[in-house]
């Protein structure tokens, strides 16, 4: 059966029992005498009066409403027939409903119907109980009570069950209690009433002026009260809304009062989704020991909703108290999952939906747990917080605040791309991935733009940022769905790439990206163009965690600078970051230390007449397990981790030391030195070689110092100025390798320097590639011009020799001569060349390696040829 024909059923039934009832009140008569008889129609404004006056009282936080309706029935009871009171109630009711509450008929009829049952029965229980008693006899006042009881009931139970069965939520027994004792009061009042009417009609007046006087009072005190409690909430609300800026800070407020009021060590909310109802958001408010702590968001724990406290909450719409003596193990599963030794949690409703939950945790103190009583409070507190979350709107701004807080966490505010957080967590979860046993390879690519400090300091921040967001849509648009871009910061950006099939994959998509970043930009009129750098490092091969990938596609990249390839791969065997590398700075660093770095000098010889003028010292690193290690292998290292200020001058003092030691012997000659890029960035530099001149009383004028012209143009003014200073203290300078780098002739000019090397690498080939042979030339013309001496190093071979001597050059330097050999070696080998001479030249073709270097030294160098030359 439907709700409605249930409804229509039970108006039949209760205007069936009316009639009955009625029927039988009747017949027994009503009233026996009376000293004046109201009419209908007096009925009817009584019962108007008292619709229109309805009291409402609040119980324990709930509200009930009542009105005095039994005044009129009582009344009735003595001074009307049975057939006037029912008349005037059904029209007063009929009227009111109609014109003042524009009832559906159907509501109307059962209303009417439920009244007419009511009063009739009720005027049924009077007449049979009361013999025809005037109300002045305690007898009638018994009677009056059990009527308007039952008649009470009567309604209570017929609407009831109408609200029940439209689906609402009423609660019987509340509404009967609270029935019952209104039932009592009033009638109590009604007696009093009927017994100055039937005394003294007149009196009457003075009754109902007090009566009236009372019921207005009574109004306007509960309105008052009403208003002053919502009032009180509104500001209390309004003042927390008011200071407080944002959503997040009500709810701080809310749990800092929760806390407090519930002396808990914890209070916390969880919002729901609105669209999946799934627990979303989290935020928690703590005491710490700084008092009372900020509100922390926070992903909600796991396995929440599937507890059965959280039903109850959520679903049932039930707080619920756990006190930490109870042994429920649903109770205790919520516990251990909000890692909380008692709680209670309440719902939190807004517009009628649930929204979210609301929950203190772990109270203070070592005695006592969360009670019932609590329960009652803190459901108070929860109605009130749902208050304060202004029917939801507040709700939302928090859900959407706690959103653009997790999306600006993880992203790039400027470009809008994923920042480095986002970054590794993603790349942490495709390392979840490959241990579930995904075999794709992956790769982890950083890019950043070379020219852009300059874009930056030329065009200003804000084309600088301009430049940033096309660049970041740029590489978006070459790329698939599931990559990840993000900025890490500045012109830095990590992209990963997820599943891929081959190595070739990854590569392609780099150039793909350099392609797009190959076409001018265009910032407010001016077109930039920007290159950009790319490593890459693959995973698995490469490493498995976020940290070694970004490192290794970091060494990538800067190797891909370095050697001005847009996309370069990670090799470990280029890296020197790789564990390798790194054991050995440490390995090094004890080798200075142990004297296991040693130098060996390589004579130089004047070209018209060959005499030995001077050596280069050249660095050596004798290593316990994988012998002579030749400088080109641990150089960058030293210079990448600091040792080469101390290996600079370990070298330094050697050379000196023993160049004070050939002076000694007799021997004229001048020791050159290497100086590291990152020597000529030492202000010290000049001073310590000065010390180290007194120290060993070696004259300036025999020690060279070589320098790259890389080093000098690293900071052009700084090394020129620190050049300056040292050729003022009589040392010779001397640009190494030259024709390699940039060449700069302006720069040569600028320099305080007495010598250029020409390159090796051209000296080599000058005997059978004529073009080597006039950019040897040009060198040697060009030192000529500047007033430079002019050094070719890599001299290998007669005809070189030859050719070198025939175009000016000043003095040779290479194997021709020596190996860089010990110190000792060389002193021998100089000695043996002053005394012998031989007829064959026999260059050692074996150029490039250190160990037979040691041992052929002293199966004589080239010699013979120095021999032959003279
Ligand atoms: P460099 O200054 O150009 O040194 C000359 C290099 O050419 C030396 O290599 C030398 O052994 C090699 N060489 C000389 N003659 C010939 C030849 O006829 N044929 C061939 N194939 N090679 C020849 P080495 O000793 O391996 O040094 C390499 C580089 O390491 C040096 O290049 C220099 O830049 C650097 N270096 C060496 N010692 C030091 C040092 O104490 N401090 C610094 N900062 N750098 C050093
Ligand atoms: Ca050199
Ligand atoms: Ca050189």
């Amino acid at each position: 059966m439907s709700a409605q024909a249930r409804v229509i059923s039970l108006s039949l039934a209760l205007t069936g029992l009316a009639a009955a009832a009625l029927w039988t009140a009747v017949r027994s008569g009503g009233p026996v005498h009376t000293p004046i008889s109201i009419p209908w129609w007096g009925f009817a404004l009584g019962f108007l009066a008292t619709e229109a006056l309805v009291f409402h009282i609040e119980i324990r936080q709930e509200a009930h409403s009542f009105s005095l309706s039994e005044l009129p029935l009582v009344i009735g009871f003595f001074f009307a027939s049975p057939w006037s009171v029912i008349a005037g109630r059904l029209v007063a009711h009929l009227l009111y409903r109609t014109l003042i509450k524009r009832q559906t008929p159907l509501k109307l009829a059962f209303n009417l119907s439920s009244f007419a049952a009511e009063t009739a029965v009720a005027l049924f229980i009077f007449h049979t109980l009361s013999n025809g008693d005037p109300p002045t006899a305690p007898h009638s006042w018994l009677a009056i009570l059990v009527a308007i009881l039952v008649a009470d009931a009567l309604s209570v139970f017929s609407v009831t069950a109408a609200i029940q069965w439209h689906g609402g939520d009423a609660r019987v027994l509340t509404v009967m209690l609270t029935a019952a004792v209104t039932a009592a009061v009033n009638s109590s009042l009604s007696v009093l009433a009927a017994i100055v009417l039937w005394e003294s009609p007149w009196a009457m007046v003075l009754f109902a002026m007090v009566a009236v006087a009372l019921a207005l009072a009574y109004r306007g005190y509960a309105s008052l009260r009403q208003r002053y409690s919502s009032l009180q909430l509104l500001y209390d609300f309004t003042k927390l809304v008011g200071a407080s800026v944002t959503a997040e800070a009500v709810m701080d407020e809310v749990l800092g009062e929760a806390r407090k009021l519930l002396r808990a060590e914890r209070a916390e909310v969880f919002l729901l989704d609105e669209e999946t109802g799934a627990c979303r958001h989290h935020f928690r408010s703590e005491d710490t020991d700084a008092s009372t702590g900020p509100l922390v968001p926070s992903d909600p724990p796991a396995g929440l909703e599937s507890t059965l406290v959280w039903e109850d909450v959520v679903g049932r719409r039930r707080p619920v108290v756990i006190a930490n003596s109870s042994r429920t193990q649903s109770y205790a599963d919520f516990l251990e999952k909000v890692a909380a030794k008692d709680a209670i949690v309440a719902p939190l409703l807004a517009e009628g939906r649930v929204v979210g939950a609301i929950m203190v945790a772990n109270r203070m103190g070592n005695v006592g747990s969360f009670d019932h009583e609590d329960l009652q409070l803190f459901a108070t507190l929860a109605n009130h917080a749902s208050v304060a979350f202004e029917n939801g709107r507040l709700v939302d701004q928090l859900r959407r605040e706690a959103d653009e807080r997790r999306y600006e966490a993880l992203h790039d505010s400027l470009t809008g791309l994923a920042n480095r957080t986002l970054f590794l967590q993603r790349v942490g979860e495709m390392g979840t991935a490959r241990a579930r046993g995904d075999q794709n390879l992956a790769a982890v690519m950083l890019m950043d733009l070379d020219r852009f400090k300059e874009v930056n300091d030329t065009l200003g921040h804000h084309n600088g940022d301009l430049l940033l967001r096309e660049v970041a849509n740029r590489i978006v648009a070459t790329l698939r769905q599931e990559d990840t871009v993000a900025r890490l910061g500045g012109d830095e950006f990590a992209i990963l790439l997820p599943r891929l099939n081959s190595v070739d994959q990854a590569l392609s998509s780099a150039q793909r990206i350099v392609g797009a970043l190959q076409k001018s930009f265009s910032l407010n009129e001016l077109s930039v163009d920007v290159g950009a750098s790319i490593g890459i490092a693959i995973s698995p091969a490469d490493g498995d965690d976020a940290a070694t990938l970004l490192q290794r596609a970091d060494v990538a990249m800067y190797e891909a600078k370095g050697a001005g390839h847009p996309v370069m791969l990670y090799s470990p065997e280029r890296d020197n970051y790789s564990p390798k590398r790194l054991t050995m700075a440490a390995e090094l660093r004890q080798a200075l230390a142990d004297g296991d770095i040693v130098v060996y000098h390589q004579p130089k010889a004047r070209l018209s007449d060959g005499m030995i003028i001077g050596t280069e010292a050249l660095v050596r690193w004798r290593h316990p397990t994988q012998g002579l290690i030749g400088p080109d292998e641990f150089i960058p290292l030293a210079e990448q981790t600091g040792l080469i200020e101390p290996l600079t001058f370990f070298v330094l003092k050697s050379a000196l030391e023993q160049c004070r030691q050939w002076n000694d012997a007799g021997h004229d000659i001048n020791v050159a030195v290497n100086l590291s890029v990152r020597s000529l960035l030492d202000p010290d530099l000049s001073s310590r070689v000065e010390a180290l001149l007194a120290e060993t009383g070696v004259p300036g004028s025999h020690l060279t110092l070589e320098i790259t012209e890389s080093g000098v143009m690293a900071d052009p003014d700084q090394a020129i100025a620190l050049l300056e200073r040292l050729a003022a203290t009589g040392v010779k300078l001397s640009v190494d390798d030259f024709g390699t780098g940039y060449s700069s002739l302006s720069y040569l000019r600028r320099l305080p320097v007495h010598e250029v090397k020409v390159d090796r690498s051209f000296v080599f080939r000058m005997a059978t590639d004529p073009s080597d042979a006039t950019i040897v030339q040009s060198i040697i013309e060009l030192g000529h011009n500047l007033g430079l001496r002019t050094v070719a190093e890599g001299v290998e071979d007669q005809i070189s020799w030859e050719l070198l001597r025939g175009m000016g050059c000043d003095v040779a330097q290479g194997y021709l001569l020596s190996k860089p050999i010990p110190a000792q070696a060389l002193t021998r080998w100089m000695d043996d060349v002053h005394r012998a001479s031989f007829s064959s030249v026999e260059p050692t073709p074996e150029v490039a390696t250190y160990e037979p270097a040691v041992a052929k030294t002293s199966e004589c160098p080239g010699v013979p040829a120095l021999a032959s030359i003279r």
